[in-house]
């Protein structure tokens, strides 16, 4: 199904697999080698028009189709995805540059997750009705919206493909989709996968391309009422400037800058590892990762010691190898900038604590995109490299005394996306995830997620809650009726 050997990637549309009308084409780089290793469709506006017309026409018989056969059908490519775990990853490593490991044991698994869950969800989703005294009753009727766009990043590529395709298709949207130009193999394998299914022609349509030409085109396209994006904050405000004036529906989850706060009476070795999970899992290119870490005072030194340790130890290398914990980072020009936030926070005063520079990985990584994990102390919580999304291994440390000056350096960006907190006090929990502005508070944990949980940002981190039966409202639209007793 899927080998090292040169790719060509096609778009899906209509249920077929086919070129860009231009018959243009981009460039594929695996950022663990530095070299092109498939191509993928250069679509446009011609593209995604094609793709409207087929959601446009297979809508009315999804729509209309009996929901334990929409169900079904999204259960048989779940099992597909589970049953092609293996090569999903090695496409999902290859593209993004993530240890494979990582790829089979979180990404494809949550991938066939988000698809069986939201099959079985469609089954179980009610709307309401309320009776108005002895007057009246009102009853809430939800129909699928009609075409969606979905448009995905390339950290997380079909984990995050496929929670934004889930719950539209199991609403009984047809659906526009596009992932990165920058990790589109999985997605493309996923078409295959929905045409084994037996998903009806036109239902999914998955169009290839760059973001300002097939993005865009999606966004503007008057017949598609509803855009679910995930991506950087700044292009969540180009979506939004487009589609605003169309009155589209928009969910649009975005940046972070989360806070990672360790009391001193946390369970210290539960604090310490998991905090490496949560700051270098896939390079730090998690919009979750807790890229800012505040510690109490008391336990500062000790915690640094043993964090910078175990940090060294991380083994960096060939992604496609069993004990490689770093891989590359997605693409040169984000290594780049990446690097470019650690010299900011040079000149910002910062002190690093350990890596800070980039890796050559010997052999057939020589080319490779690797950054070491990189930890940095003595910045004040209100400068640059405190403030802005920086999406790499890198994060700050910084000591607090009190919970209300804690509260200030976490609450201090744009960003709410996620917080952690480590601390066995369980009232000064409470008080703390209250007083937080973050769409997820973890408690003792990370990463650990019911999909049943609304999901979403607060602040520039994004509008309108994904999962649960936040998202399959998301892609329907809601009627009253009332009627006179
Ligand atoms: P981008 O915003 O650059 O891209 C996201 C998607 O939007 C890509 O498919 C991109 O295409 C496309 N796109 C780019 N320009 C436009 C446009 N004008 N109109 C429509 N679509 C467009 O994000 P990244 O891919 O760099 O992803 C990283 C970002 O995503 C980080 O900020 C991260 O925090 C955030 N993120 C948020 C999550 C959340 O749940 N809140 C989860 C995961 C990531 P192309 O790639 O071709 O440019």
């Amino acid at each position: 199904m899927f080998s090292s050997t040169m790719h060509t990637i096609q778009n899906y549309i209509n249920g077929a697999l086919v070129e860009a009308v231009d018959k243009k084409y981009l460039d594929n780089i695996d950022p663990a080698t530095g070299k092109i290793y498939s191509y993928l469709p250069d679509s446009d506006a011609q593209d995604v028009q094609l793709a409207v017309e087929a959601a446009t026409a297979a809508f009315p018989e999804w729509s209309a189709m009996k929901v334990e056969k929409r169900s079904f059908i999204l259960m048989r490519i779940a099992d597909l995805i589970d049953r092609d775990l293996e090569a999903l990853a090695l496409a999902e490593s290859t593209d993004q540059g993530k240890p494979v490991k990582l790829a089979a044991s979180v990404d494809i698994p949550r991938a066939s997750a988000n698809m069986r869950f939201f099959a079985m969800g469609i089954e179980h989703f009610a709307s309401e009705a309320h009776l108005t005294g002895h007057e009246a009753i009102n009853y809430t009727s939800r129909t699928p919206i009609g075409v969606v766009g979905c448009i995905s990043p390339w950290n997380l590529p079909l984990y995050l493909f496929t929670w934004k395709i889930a719950p539209a298709l199991a609403a009984g949207c047809t659906v526009i989709a596009k992932p990165s130009e920058l990790t589109p193999m999985t997605a493309f394998l996923f078409s295959k996968l929905c045409m084994e299914a037996g998903l009806p022609k036109g239902v999914l349509n998955i169009v290839h391309g760059l973001g300002p030409k097939v993005g865009q085109a999606i966004v503007e396209h008057t017949n598609i009422p509803a855009i679910s994006f995930t991506g950087g904050t700044v292009t969540g405000k180009r979506i939004a400037a487009t589609a605003a004036p169309m009155f589209k529906k928009l969910s649009l989850e975005l940046g972070g800058k989360n806070p990672n706060i360790i009391f001193a009476d946390c369970d210290f070795e539960q604090a310490l590892s998991t905090s490496i999970h949560s700051s270098f899992s896939n390079q730090g290119e998690i919009c979750l990762c807790g890229s800012r870490m505040f510690v109490e005072r008391s336990l500062y030194d000790r915690f640094v010691a043993e964090f910078v340790k175990r940090t060294q130890a991380l083994t960096i290398g060939d992604p496609l190898e069993e004990k490689t914990r770093i891989g590359a980072v997605n693409s040169e020009a984000h290594m780049r900038k990446i690097l470019s936030y650690i010299d900011l926070a040079k000149q910002e005063g910062g002190t690093i604590l350990c890596g800070g520079k980039q890796v050559t990985v010997p052999g057939r990584c020589a080319e490779g995109y690797f950054i070491e994990p990189t930890i940095i102390a003595g910045l004040s919580y209100d400068c640059r490299t405190n403030q802005e999304e920086i999406f790499g291994p890198v994060v700050t440390i910084t000591p607090f005394d009190t919970e209300e000056e804690v509260l200030l350096y976490a609450n201090s960006t744009l960003y709410g996306l996620s917080a952690t907190l480590w601390t066995e006090n369980l009232k000064r929990a409470h008080r703390m995830a209250a007083q937080l502005k973050s769409g997820i508070v973890w408690v003792n944990c990370w990463l650990f997620r019911d999909l049943r949980t609304p999901f979403g940002g607060m602040k520039q981190s994004g509008v309108g809650r994904e999962g649960g039966w936040e998202a399959l409202r998301f892609f329907t639209e809601a009627k009253n009726v009332c009627i006179k007793l």
